[in-house]
């Protein structure tokens, strides 16, 4: 096949957490810590509002942008949570679908793009696919923004800088002091910011702040995949004020050549799920994730998170990096991530703890187990 594939296909590499599941596909009845999704399903009145689309005939297209009523219930909503005047928004196929817009829209080959390190796996592929570069600012060990590796990072060729809070794989919510700080360094440079807060449900502390609280050029990605469970629905959204509305309008010319609009039946689904209050789930993972924290806390190195389903965790001192003690942990029945998917470092590992509370118990048992192998 010499020849036949372009370029780019040798710049990204097959995603890490599928050459795990390859390892794994042998095992019976595993811990499974290594789900990206909540171990809950769909509320029924979404499922029932999806099935009653279905059977109403909402099954062509939509307008490229998005059903009119979930388009003004998303814009009423980011106008009243991040006091935003008469928002921008454009429906998409899940926030994977908006990434790939977003830096088809922003990126020129050689533009530079700067993301805490851990981050999540797919802005460096796309980013790189696209003939960018990924500048990575490292957040270790305690996983708080850095906001003075951000500033230092800034360069003439700095297109966007990357903000993940809830962040996978770290579970960390960043500050609303941090948020601000990193506001007016963006604001100094003049810098677009891209903020994806698809884990914006899970938050166990106090609210999650935004930057686009703070930051007009603030594009705001949201999803549903994980605040519903519906993670095969392919549902989100990108929204932002004025100043980012040129940006809105390029990624939905995009969706009109690519995606060409969400999931039809799902849109009207997404107008139910707006209203769903998911209070009691959050809830039950906020005490799964006091259960894995106190867990581990005695025998590993581990930082509270306070949001997501994630935690990112130091392998133990025997193992010479974390991949080797994800082997381990296989071999022993517990299935979870090793740190270089989602890091340029392979000293951690993450955890999903979007399972059942005796899946929990059992996998802390193991793994503390493991700690002093
Ligand atoms: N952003 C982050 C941080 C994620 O963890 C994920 C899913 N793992 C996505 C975006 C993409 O989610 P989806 O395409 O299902 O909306």
């Amino acid at each position: 096949m010499k020849n036949i594939l372009a370029d780019r296909t040798s710049l990204i590499d097959a995603s890490g957490i599928r050459k795990v599941f390859a390892l794994a596909a042998k095992m019976k009845d595993p811990v499974n810590f290594s789900i990206g999704q909540p171990d809950f399903d769909v509320p029924d009145q979404i499922k029932a509002s999806a099935i009653e689309a279905i059977n109403k005939g909402y099954n062509s297209y939509s307008q490229t942008a998005g059903e009119t009523e979930l388009l003004e219930k998303i814009r009423a909503k980011v106008q009243a949570e991040s006091n935003i005047d008469n928002p921008a928004a454009l429906v998409t196929s899940g926030v994977s679908g908006a990434l790939l817009m977003l830096f088809m829209a922003t990126i020129n080959a050689g533009d530079e793009v700067i993301m805490a390190d851990p981050y999540f796996v797919i802005y460096k592929h796309v980013i790189r696919m696209m003939g960018g570069k990924c500048v990575f600012v490292d957040s270790y060990p305690d996983f708080k923004l850095p906001v003075e590796g951000i500033e230092k990072a800034i360069t003439d060729k700095t297109k966007l800088i990357i903000l993940n809070s809830p962040a996978n794989p770290t579970g960390a919510v960043y500050t609303e002091d941090h948020v601000k700080q990193i506001a007016e360094v963006a604001a100094k440079h003049d810098i677009l910011v891209m903020s994806d807060e698809i884990y914006d449900t899970f938050c166990y502390e106090d609210k999650c702040p935004s930057i686009a609280n703070y930051y007009e050029k603030t594009l705001l990605l949201k999803g549903f995949s994980k605040s519903y469970a519906m993670t095969g629905w392919r549902m989100a959204y990108a929204a932002g004020g004025q100043a980012v509305k040129e940006i809105i309008e390029q990624m939905t010319k995009i969706q009109q050549y690519t995606f060409v609009c969400a999931p039809a039946p799902f849109q009207r689904a997404a107008i139910t799920a707006l209203d769903v209050d998911m209070t009691e789930y959050v809830n039950a993972y906020r005490k799964k994730r006091d259960m894995i924290c106190d867990g581990l806390k005695d025998k590993f190195e581990v930082v509270k998170p306070g949001g997501a389903f994630y935690t990112f965790v130091k392998a133990p001192q025997w193992a010479s990096s974390a991949t080797e003690f994800v082997k381990k942990a296989i071999e022993n029945n517990v299935l979870i991530i090793p740190g270089e998917v989602f890091s340029e470092r392979d000293t951690h590992f993450r955890i999903s703890y979007a399972t059942t509370d005796d899946k929990i118990a059992e996998g802390i048992d193991i793994l503390n187990r493991l700690a002093e192998a």
